[in-house]
């Protein structure tokens, strides 16, 4: 099947239905979820339309197409991230993958796996930097195992240090799990460091690569690091599909969180046993459409190519912190104007809550995120309940960062905070 039949032209609006139709708006809350192009779509509907049926099922000639195009899938998703193919797992989201982990984990003890076992005086570490995704699951494992969390702190900035990060992991140090980019600061994190620091001290490395994989070059078979998550919605895909990512014998070992069909080899009725990685996460019904697309929007991003992708945001990233940093009262959020950071700008406004700041966006036609954004321990240590973010994709222009500018510049004036 040809997903992508014509070489998409990199940020080209036009090629994005809801941006077409949504033309006199601003959308610049992708770091919640991206668009998707036409192609996306398209290999969506010509899938569902032609080729669906049940995959990994049976002998019948549509089950062997079927699976033909989900596999097809997890190729092109796993050359994406520079992954084996038995290396991607389709999950539900990243949240998904991220409790996949969690679960397999605190099961290792009992299901063949007592070298990935935690017990009490082990110690998981994590940012205070991360989304409740890449937090509660941990919280939830340490609570079962008897484990103890530590976190790294940030500070006044939201950004945390690879020295404190060094002086929290040590011989206790069982698993460290991280965002690639913080989705409220966008920071990046400098992995082959954090992944050096957990070998030397023996602990497995999670990476939350939500806000990295759609908008990076990403290796996570040279990264090094041994699970990785990232949803498709995120990276001009559809909702309802993402990918757990783990190195291949680590997956083997790994318990499935959840069991049923099309996970195992032979059943009795006391015991099961289980296939190799991905089959043996994969129960039940799979969602194959969305994985057809899910697969598409990776082979458009390749095709844009990543590098082009970043160069793009990084310049968007740019005029968005200028237009922050040029606001007096408004306070950015994260690295420093001038410093290296993925294409996401969270900030305050001295005197205006967060929420009046984008319904005033909104109602000029500018789609920003408010709140907490999932990073509840972040906002308490930068002492605000809640921030704006304007997050840029492929699609972004400077025309849409231009016209957040000038309406940001009006925001104090309006609600009578600059008198
Ligand atoms: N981690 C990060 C850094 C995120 O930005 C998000 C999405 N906001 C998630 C995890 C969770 O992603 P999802 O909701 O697609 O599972």
């Amino acid at each position: 099947m040809n997903t992508t039949s014509t070489t998409p032209t990199a940020f080209a609006r036009d090629a994005y239905p809801y941006l077409r139709h949504n033309a006199d708006r601003a959308y610049l809350d992708s770091a919640a979820t991206s668009q998707r192009p036409d192609a996306v779509l398209a290999a969506e509907d010509a899938f569902a339309r032609t080729e669906y049926a049940a995959v990994h099922r049976g002998s019948s000639m549509a089950t062997g197409e079927a699976t033909w195009a989900f596999e097809g899938a997890r190729e092109r998703i796993a050359r994406f991230v520079g992954a084996g193919e038995r290396e991607i797992v389709f999950a539900e989201n990243a949240t998904d993958a991220l409790n996949v982990i969690a679960l397999g984990l605190s099961d290792a003890a009992t299901f063949g796996a007592p070298h990935l076992a935690l017990g009490p005086g082990d110690e998981i570490v994590v940012t205070e930097a991360e989304h409740h995704a890449n937090l509660i699951p941990w919280q939830r494992l340490a609570r079962r195992t008897g484990a103890t969390l530590r976190a790294v702190p940030v500070d006044e900035r939201g950004l945390w240090s690879v020295d404190d990060l060094a002086a929290i992991v040590s011989e206790r140090t069982r698993l460290v799990a991280f965002a690639h980019v913080s989705n409220v600061t966008g920071y990046i994190a400098p992995v082959a460091d954090v992944v050096q620091i957990a070998g030397e001290a023996g602990a497995l490395t999670v990476l939350d690569a939500c806000q990295s994989a759609p908008h990076l070059p990403l290796d996570l078979g040279a990264l090094g690091v041994d699970f990785a998550a990232f949803s498709s919605h995120k990276m001009l895909g559809p909702t309802g599909i993402g990918a757990l990512y783990g190195r291949a014998e680590l997956l083997d070992q790994l318990p499935p969180a959840r069991t049923g069909g099309s996970t195992i080899t032979t059943v009795t009725i006391d015991d099961a046993q289980f296939l190799p990685a991905p089959q043996r996460f994969e129960a039940g019904t799979q969602p194959v459409t969305q994985a057809v697309g899910f697969g598409a929007a990776a082979e458009y991003l390749s095709e844009i190519g990543m590098e082009r992708v970043r160069a793009h945001e990084a310049e968007m990233a740019g005029q968005l912190v200028d237009a922050v940093a040029a606001v007096p009262g408004v306070e950015l959020v994260g690295p420093e104007v001038g410093a290296e950071r993925a294409g996401l700008v969270s900030f305050v406004v001295d005197g205006v809550h967060a929420h009046d700041v984008g319904q005033f966006l909104d109602d000029r036609g500018i789609t920003v995120r408010t709140g907490h954004h999932c990073a509840q321990p972040l906002h308490r240590r930068l002492g605000v309940a809640a921030t704006t973010r304007a997050s840029a994709y492929v699609y972004t222009s400077a025309d849409d960062v231009a016209r957040f500018a000038a309406a940001l510049a009006e925001v104090r004036t309006f609600f009578g905070a600059d008198r």
